[in-house]
């Protein structure tokens, strides 16, 4: 089957799919920019969840349960490689510190 456009119209169309292509390129690039991008402590939603940089740094009175042993390498939602100062949180969907902390920490648990 043979699809004739007029040519103008395919001017328009080819440039509609160029548009659309450039489009999803940037939104792809947009998302896949979140899990190189670092949480912050003043951003308003990790503000909320407590989230420090540092694990030492946690307002103990306001976070009762919150020790010294919980950081970032330690829950369950990192992920990070060896040696590595940094990981992936999938919660933040950001990088985090592995001595980081907030309130959604998930111990992670021990091998039996
Ligand atoms: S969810 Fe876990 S890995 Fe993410 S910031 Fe909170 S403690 Fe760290």
């Amino acid at each position: 089957m043979k699809f004739d456009m007029p040519s103008d119209n395919r001017r328009v169309f080819m440039l509609h799919t160029l548009v659309g292509a450039s489009a999803l390129a940037t939104a792809h690039q947009a998302h896949a920019g979140t899990e190189t991008e670092a949480v912050k402590e003043t951003d308003a939603y990790p503000k909320s969840m407590g989230f420090r940089l540092n694990t030492a740094d946690v307002d103990q009175t306001k976070y009762p349960r919150h020790t010294l042993e919980q950081h970032c390498s330690q829950c369950q939602l990192f992920k990070g490689n060896a040696g590595e100062q940094t990981g992936n949180c999938s919660f933040f969907k950001r990088v985090v510190p592995v001595n980081g902390w907030c309130r959604n920490f998930k111990q992670v648990k021990a091998a039996t």
